[in-house]
């Protein structure tokens, strides 16, 4: 994360002086000081801005430097807000209003005129808050003091939505086949979100893949495959190795085609396997685990949010998956939801050591696939689905507790995850439908309902939150508004 450097900038201007302004100035060097030894990612101080050129040439800057994922500004000073309207209608990158002051407490027998003209950030952050309104600049604001525990997490959270948001707009997902047959949510607009969420989704011909995974030798796969030995439990009969080692060999020949193009999330479908033995069970689990984006049956959309989802949270200690609402345990007052998929669930939510196995595939028409079996972790987590509303991108993100599965499901041949979704099992799945949320979703134990939304808030994306405080007919009337604005704009 620390590659990632966010710029801070003091607002002021000349009127004060030049002790005013030398005092500025230090005081933002330490506080970004501060914030780069504290925060996840990179913290520079850009300087106190004192003009519409200064503030013109930053935006410039910031927006052709590479490594400059977002600026945090805070006005230590009044700083007139028309000097920055030049700049900011030029802004590209994610923005934070911090609103703090150097200062905790008011000095009781030393505050004067002076303490007041140079420690007025009430005053000044509020002309810079009207200004952002008033040109819709879509931000965060972060208030508090800037040492506090608050202001940290509040400046951690909406980095890691920023790092989101560069690592949106440069993701590239390759596609081995189409879209499952007949399946709209999977469906969507690859043009509009590529103009809106820089996402280049392209196709990659299966055929190909097979080429490839024809051209990793027993050797190569063999060696990483015996890597793993730690790791996994090998609950495979003699005959059933051959099937992990060609599980190993799809891993090793999508990995390579993904590094050819730059491509950090894909797609399959078990519809077209042309010239491959088995699915990608293992293969993709691994790949997830590593840090790769996946979509099963052609969800591009889910490939590329699981991409988006671990790369936010990077270095955090949960973990992120692709999943799918499969069957519910219906217990009136305790209601369950066991999500799973055929094969593919990222074995970083794993509450034990996953075990490889092989078993039968009723679908896809090929040889069983080795994968990993295992129940994922309780805890808090959310679930995030990407819905195609034509004419716009719907993010729906719903509050779960996973829970330990309250059945062995001896015969269940896949990684399973239960739980209890919020505020209530009926609530929660009127919500998600109503809003048209997939069967697909991302599941994360590290990212945030809050990192999520500011995600979508920098990308201009909407949001349907479904939580602990969820009305059905305020949920209601919410989508039925956001639909009015939507057609508005
Ligand atoms: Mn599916």
């Amino acid at each position: 994360m620390k590659r990632y450097k966010f710029w801070f900038i003091a607002g002021s201007q000349h009127l004060y002086g030049g002790d005013v302004l030398r005092t500025v100035e230090s005081r933002g060097a330490e506080m970004a000081g501060f914030f780069d030894a504290e925060l996840p990612c990179g913290v520079v101080f850009k300087g106190t801005m004192k003009t519409p050129d200064d503030i013109s040439n930053c935006v410039r800057e910031a927006n052709h430097d590479q490594s400059c994922a977002g600026i945090i500004a805070w006005m230590h000073t009044f700083s007139p807000s028309k000097m920055w309207i030049n700049g900011l209608v030029n802004l590209q990158k994610p923005y934070c209003h911090l609103h703090t002051q150097y200062n905790r407490s008011i000095p009781d027998s030393d505050i004067d005129m002076d303490f007041m003209n140079l420690n007025q950030s009430a005053h000044g952050d509020r002309e810079h808050g009207f200004i952002n309104t008033r040109l819709r600049l879509a931000r965060k604001i972060v208030v508090g003091y800037w040492k506090d525990g608050t202001v940290l997490n509040g400046l951690s959270s909406w980095m890691r939505s920023a790092v989101g948001a560069a690592v949106s707009r440069g993701l590239k997902v390759v596609r081995f086949g189409d879209n499952m047959r007949q399946v709209a949510v999977t469906e969507g607009d690859k043009v509009e979100a590529q103009a809106k969420l820089g996402w280049q989704v392209n196709t990659q011909p299966v055929g190909r893949l097979a080429e490839e995974i024809a051209a990793v030798t027993d050797g190569e796969a063999e060696a990483l495959l015996n890597a793993h030995r730690e790791k996994y439990v090998f609950a495979l009969k003699d005959d059933q190795y051959d099937a992990a080692l060609y599980q190993t060999k799809e891993e090793i020949a999508i990995g390579r085609i993904l590094d050819e193009q730059g491509a950090e999330a894909f797609t399959n479908t078990f519809e077209d396997l042309y010239g491959m033995e088995q699915l990608p069970g293992l293969a993709a689990q691994r790949l997830m685990e590593r840090g790769i984006g996946f979509g099963a049956e052609g969800d591009w959309k889910t490939a590329a949010m699981t991409r988006i989802v671990k790369a936010m949270t990077s270095g955090m200690p949960g973990g992120t998956s692709f999943i799918e609402d499969y069957t519910y345990d219906l217990e009136q007052g305790r209601e369950l939801s066991l999500g799973a998929h055929m094969l593919e669930v990222c074995p970083s939510i794993a509450a034990e050591k996953p075990r490889i196995e092989v078993h039968n595939l009723s679908i896809g028409d090929r040889r069983p696939p080795a994968r990993l079996v295992f129940e994922g972790c309780p805890g808090k987590a959310v679930l995030a689905s990407l819905i195609d509303m034509g004419g716009r991108f719907r993010l729906i993100i719903a509050d779960i507790e996973v829970v330990k599965p309250i059945y062995k499901m001896p015969n269940l041949p896949v990684a399973r995850v239960m739980w209890r979704a919020e505020p209530d099992f009926v609530t929660a799945s009127q919500a998600w439908i109503m809003a048209g949320g997939a069967h697909h979703s991302v599941l994360s134990y590290d990212a945030t309902p809050e990192m999520l939304t500011d995600w979508a808030d920098i990308m201009g994306v909407e949001t349907v939150r479904i939580s602990a405080k969820t009305d059905i007919e305020t949920f209601k009337r919410d989508l039925f508004l956001a639909d009015i604005a939507y057609k508005l704009c």
